[in-house]
């Protein structure tokens, strides 16, 4: 039986150990800390499949003022940091042509679109089939200028076989009462879905993973260079043995690997989500602000904000406040009635690639070495196809998509 070390026990990486333990593999997993309790722990659960929309998209170029200098932004970058990052943050921008949006949007909607799908089948297996919704995804616009500027992003979804129903103000109402009245447009993908506790997600796959024979171990992973194209993992218990290594590490990817002199574009980009504590609106679907840029999903223990992102920017009290006013701020303008009895912020680091799709590929030079990393804002959704696509990889059988997540595409 072939061992698999896999190091990094967010979705990505519990999802891709279950797929080599079921297949007869024998699997460990290495996680510095408890599985799922890095980015995978605060997502807003979001399975869309219909999500193909990158985050490099056209015009993004005459944003820059606005990415770089407006608070306001849902996207923000530190000056300094986009210095220190020029390669990754001019191949970012190069992403926004047509023709390559168009290719991520394709890859994008390959690892999202069968999410629903694979959960439901997974969850099953993991026996927490509540854990997972299918009501859909209403997208929301105040702006009528904003909601036709999104036509492009419509028409890429559209192209990748998405389909959606617009909503007229009352029939928007119908499904919402408590929505603003400033709230004119609606665009309805019922084929959408979220998790409602992306944590205990991740907690009920990685119980089913040891019920399959799966081995743990909890310690941080080191990489060293042992000979031109060999790697030897070193970790508090030793030199960790191995046939075939993966790494899942997400957004401390780059990192790990520039210890070995290896360099990947995958940056991290904070994200924050805001949970309401007992709200007086419990929207069944999840909702998007198109006008703002966050998202609302109905957890099972409150309801859970996100969307803004800032690549460069530190934790500290003062953003914390800031983002939090900020949430708040937006909420009440959507469902102007809102109560809530407390509102926490948690944050985490999202990883990020320029094209918006992670690296599922061999690392170039190394024996039997392997990456699934850089699942960006839609980690949570792309994770179990992503785990089949490396699977299919390891064992010598790479299908059409693998040429879409290859490293060399950078
Ligand atoms: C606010 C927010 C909202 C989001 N909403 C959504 C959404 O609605 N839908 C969606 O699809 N996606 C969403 N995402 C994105 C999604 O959460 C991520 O893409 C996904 O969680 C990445 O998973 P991962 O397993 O690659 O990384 P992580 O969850 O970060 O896991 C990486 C693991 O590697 C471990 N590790 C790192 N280095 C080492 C080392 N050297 N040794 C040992 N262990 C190590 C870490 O401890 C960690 O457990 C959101 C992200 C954020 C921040």
């Amino acid at each position: 039986m072939k061992n698999i070390l896999i190091v990094g026990s967010g979705i990505v990486g519990i999802t891709t150990a279950i797929k080599f333990q079921k297949s007869g593999y024998s699997v460990t997993i290495v996680d510095k800390s408890e599985p799922g309790n890095a980015c995978s722990f605060g997502n807003a659960g979001v399975l869309g499949t219909s999500t193909c929309t990158p985050l490099s998209m056209p015009g993004i170029i005459s944003d820059i003022p606005k990415l770089l200098f407006d608070d306001e932004s849902a996207l923000t970058i530190k000056a300094s940091y986009l210095a220190r990052n020029l390669t990754w943050f001019s191949r970012f921008l190069a992403e926004s042509k047509k023709r390559n949006v168009s290719k991520s949007a394709q890859a994008m909607r390959l690892l999202n679109g069968p999410s629903v799908i694979l959960y439901k089948a997974l969850a099953k297996e993991a026996q927490c089939e509540s854990l997972i919704k299918n009501n859909g995804y209403l997208h929301l616009y105040e702006n009528s200028d904003v909601y036709h500027a999104s036509k492009f992003a419509w028409t890429l979804r559209s192209q990748n076989g998405v389909t959606f129903e617009d909503l007229s103000a009352p029939e928007i109402r119908d499904l919402l009462p408590s929505v603003s009245e400033k709230i004119r447009h609606g665009i309805y993908v019922e084929s959408d879905g979220h998790c409602i506790n992306p944590k205990r997600l991740v907690d009920k796959l990685f119980e089913y993973f040891t019920s399959l024979g799966g081995k743990y171990l909890c310690t941080e992973a080191h990489l060293n260079k042992t000979s031109k194209s060999k790697l030897e993992v070193v970790s508090s218990h030793g030199v960790l043995n191995y046939d075939k290594l993966v790494i899942c590490t997400g957004s401390s990817t780059k990192k790990l690997l520039e210890n070995i002199g290896y360099s990947i574009p995958i940056l991290p980009e904070r994200g924050y989500h805001l949970s309401l504590k007992n709200p007086n609106v419990k929207p069944a679907m999840t909702i998007m602000s198109g006008d703002y840029k966050y998202v609302t999903t109905l957890m099972e223990d409150g309801l859970r904000l996100a969307g803004i992102a800032e690549f460069g920017a530190e934790k500290s009290a003062e953003s914390y406040e800031k983002v939090t006013n900020k949430y708040l701020r937006l909420v009440k303008r959507m469902f102007p009635a809102i109560e809530c009895d407390d509102a926490s912020l948690w944050s985490g680091c999202r990883p990020s690639t320029p094209d918006s799709n992670p690296i599922i590929d061999k690392l170039s030079n190394f024996e039997n070495v392997f990456v699934n990393a850089g699942h960006g804002h839609t980690g949570l959704a792309g994770a179990p196809r992503s785990a089949e696509i490396l699977f299919d990889l390891v064992e010598g059988n790479p299908c059409e998509a693998t040429d879409m997540f290859n490293e060399n595409r950078f």
